[in-house]
């Protein structure tokens, strides 16, 4: 099992340090052997080598099963570099290319009602959401795009495109996940205005033949956006396409009470890379002070075996020794409650790695 570690820079760095400990455990506790290949990525990778995603990176990435992402960019150096040579665009567009399925799960655990800002009644139950957003098309590629200008008038145009097969296939996504998971799942789109959505509903409700024992939904996103508030606990599984998926993800992690606490994965059909990453930057402001919370990317390292390796034992030990932690009240300062004492981004990482119970 070959891992591309690519921590990039800030609390990247930080943060990826400790996925690593606890990965290294699980290796040494399940009898599993994973080969971890470090490279340069971002700023780190502009200092090196004078570009954000050197060639040999990108090789190291394509050679290996996984990547394993910490986070880029640096909001002080931005000025430096033209922004399409910073390390956002280049990096991350770079290495996500072809990957189609965002999957972000937007969990609250129930020890930490306490720091989400909705009000406890509604959330006492904790919430475990997983969005599956395309990635690849709608909104942000379609043609034509860009500035225009009709008889002296200035404007802009923006085009939403998707075809059968690009509904399909993360349709399909969406109804495998949501069976591992409650069964349920919810596509959102908005039918009643766009004709992409009319696509995408006619298509997904086709998809669902082939899962009779998934529950499927239909919801608009607006009502959607509104629910995901008022009753977070009633969703399972979310798919939608890729600018609704980008806003209702953002909202969802808002749920769980720290960027820090929060996965994702990247997925495509297998020539592609898939890529891991917690949800978060490089959050400079805390960068290189030791307070970052490790737990997004410690729980990416547990989505990377779920998805990649089908080691799902060892990814569960990962997230269930999350849980105890938390459940013990140990928190950084990110998740801490007024007058509580917290740990620093090792100590939290140290105790997650204590607690994974091996096979
Ligand atoms: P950010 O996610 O880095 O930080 C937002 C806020 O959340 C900050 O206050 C930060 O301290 C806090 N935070 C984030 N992760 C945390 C963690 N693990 N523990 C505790 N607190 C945490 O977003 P930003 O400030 O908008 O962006 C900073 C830089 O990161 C920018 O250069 C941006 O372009 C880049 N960025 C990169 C990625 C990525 O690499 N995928 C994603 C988002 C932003």
């Amino acid at each position: 099992m070959r891992i591309a570690v690519l921590p990039g820079d800030g609390i990247g760095v930080e943060v990826v340090a400790e996925g690593r400990k606890v990965l290294e455990r699980v290796a040494e506790g399940f009898g599993r052997r994973f080969e971890f290949t470090e490279a340069l990525v971002g700023w780190a990778a502009v200092d090196g080598t004078g570009t954000a995603l050197p060639d040999e990176t990108a090789r190291i990435c394509r050679e290996s099963d996984a990547i394993y992402f910490g986070a880029v960019g640096d909001p002080a150096r931005d000025a430096t570099l033209p922004p399409r040579e910073r390390p956002e665009p280049v990096a991350l567009l770079g290495l996500r290319k072809g990957l189609y399925a965002n999957l972000r799960p937007a969990i609250l655990n129930p020890a930490l009602v306490d720091v989400c800002p909705l009000r406890p009644e509604i959330v006492k139950d904790g919430v475990d959401v997983l969005i599956v957003r395309e990635l690849t098309g709608g909104l942000y590629y379609g043609k034509p795009k860009g500035p225009t200008e009709h008889d002296g008038v200035r404007g802009a145009v923006d085009t939403m495109v998707y075809t059968v097969p690009e509904i399909e296939r993360i349709a399909r996504v969406a109804f495998e996940a949501a069976r591992k998971r409650k069964k349920r799942l919810c596509s959102v789109d908005k039918a009643n205005i766009l004709a992409c959505s009319q696509l995408w509903r006619e298509v997904v409700t086709g998809v669902a033949k082939d899962y009779p024992d998934v529950a499927l939904t239909h919801l608009y996103v607006d009502n959607a956006a509104m629910q995901l508030i008022r009753n977070p606990g009633s969703f399972d599984v979310i798919v939608t396409e890729n600018t609704f998926g980008d806003i209702l993800s953002d909202e969802a992690s808002m749920l769980a009470g720290s960027m820090g606490l929060l996965p994702s994965a990247c997925l495509g059909d297998g020539d592609v890379t898939p890529f891991y990453e917690p949800i978060h930057g490089s959050a400079p402001d805390i960068a290189g002070k030791g307070i970052a919370n490790p737990i997004a990317a410690i729980l990416t390292a547990a989505m990377m075996l779920r998805h990649s390796f089908n080691l799902g034992r060892e990814a569960d030990a990962i997230e269930s020794a999350v849980d105890q932690v938390l459940k013990a009240g140990h928190r950084t300062a990110d998740i801490v409650s007024p007058g509580g004492s917290r740990i620093s981004t090792s100590e939290m990482g140290s105790r997650i790695t204590e607690r994974i119970a091996v096979a």
